[in-house]
């Protein structure tokens, strides 16, 4: 058994793992599931500030940001899709595949979307049925400025799609006050469920735009439309997948229980960089560092799978690598949801020193006792 320190999945916590396994009811025909899912969908918008529909769908994060494509986009749209990260260019591929037209706005990757430069190219050219945005871009541990971003965008008449699969529950996301209207999260991030769920809220905005559509959403299972009125049909397009349903639950009980999260997850970030760059190492960022997720550059002279497998085999610790064109030049650590504890941290620091130290990296400062001395009391909490 390892312990799970990479971006997403995040190890689960033990009562999660238990409410899968209680008894469930028939997610068809039973009604009791029904209102416990509504409820749940509740919770989960009061914790996104939103007054907006929340849907949980039975699949993995990509879900929802392709069910996302799939309802706003009609052939031939034009499609604003900003590009500063790997997962932010990635959407102009759902774009296509529903026939719509991706306008690349591509800026540096190793900062966030700079609002002013966004508006000075919108006040040429805002003729896009919707935009995309990601949140964190995890490969990158790129937080963008949502809040800025996403208003901007509706001020041009934009809707605004946004991918926080790897930010909701670690960073804050305030739905409703930054017009967000699609919102996209994923199970198995900060919210350390088992992989398999993605959440969605959808505006009525967003709505709107799904009914002015002339073509149909070309896909049945990828589809908001079909949720519309589960609620007051009591009926579910497919059977949903009650387990995982309730794991989701007690997920979100324990996120709603636990008052300083979001302080806890910025502390330990900011430690987690003070321990990476206090040692010699040097962060791909420049700016907008996530709260759940650290990116380092790997050593000159250093292969990443070679760190990755060292800390793997001796300290029964999994760190991440990255991929597309970051794969081999980062490492990543994720520090999100129940692993954004001293304890777990301080392991992995613990274990990155001495394996660096073992592949003869010059480390400056110790990495554990950098990061200790910095982080203060960020413990779990309630659990
Ligand atoms: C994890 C993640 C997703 C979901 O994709 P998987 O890699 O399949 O888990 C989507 N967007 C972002 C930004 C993510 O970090």
């Amino acid at each position: 058994m390892y312990k799970i320190m990479t971006p997403g999945p995040t190890s689960v916590p033990q009562n999660v793992i238990k409410a899968r396994s209680m008894w469930f009811p028939n997610s068809d025909t039973d009604e009791d599931f029904i209102e416990d899912y509504h409820e749940l969908c509740r919770q989960i918008a009061g914790l996104l500030h939103t007054e907006n529909e929340v849907y949980i769908m039975d699949g993995e994060g990509i879900l929802g940001l392709e069910a996302g494509c799939a309802a706003l986009t009609e052939p031939g749209d034009r499609v604003l899709v900003l590009d500063n990260g790997i997962y932010g260019k990635g959407f102009a591929d759902f774009v296509s595949i529903y026939g719509g037209v991706p306008v690349l706005y591509s800026s540096d990757y190793r900062n966030p979307i700079d609002a002013d430069e966004l508006r000075a190219f919108l006040e040429k050219d805002h003729d896009f049925k919707y935009a995309t945005v990601v949140h964190c871009d995890t490969p990158s541990g790129m937080l963008n400025d949502v809040s800025a971003v996403c208003p901007l965008l509706k001020s041009y008449g934009i809707l605004t799609l946004v991918d926080s699969v790897s930010a909701m529950f670690g960073a804050k996301l305030s739905v409703d006050d930054w017009k967000i209207d699609i919102a996209c999260g994923g199970s198995q991030k900060a919210l350390s469920a088992p992989s398999g769920l993605t959440l969605i809220s959808v505006s009525p905005d967003a709505f709107a735009a799904i009914e002015r559509r002339t073509a149909p959403i070309a896909s049945f299972y990828c589809n908001l439309s079909v949720f519309r009125n589960y609620y007051k049909d009591k009926w579910f397009p497919y059977t949903m997948p009650a387990s995982d349903i309730y794991g989701l639950k007690e997920a979100v009980r324990i996120v709603k229980e636990d008052s300083g999260r979001l302080k806890r997850h910025a502390r330990i970030a900011a430690a987690v960089r003070k321990a990476v760059t206090g040692a010699g190492l040097t962060l791909y960022a420049e700016s907008g560092y996530s709260p759940t997720v650290t990116v380092f550059n790997v050593p000159d002279g250093i292969r990443a799978d070679d760190i990755i497998e060292i800390m793997r085999r001796e300290y029964k610790i999994l760190i991440g690598g990255s991929f597309g064109i970051l794969s081999g030049k980062v490492l990543r650590i994720g520090h999100m949801g129940h692993n954004a504890n001293t304890d777990d941290v301080s392991d992995t620091l613990d274990a990155l020193d001495k394996t660096l130290r073992f592949l003869e990296f010059d480390i400056k400062n110790d990495m554990k006792t950098t990061f200790m001395a910095s982080v203060g009391k960020a413990n779990f909490g309630i659990y």
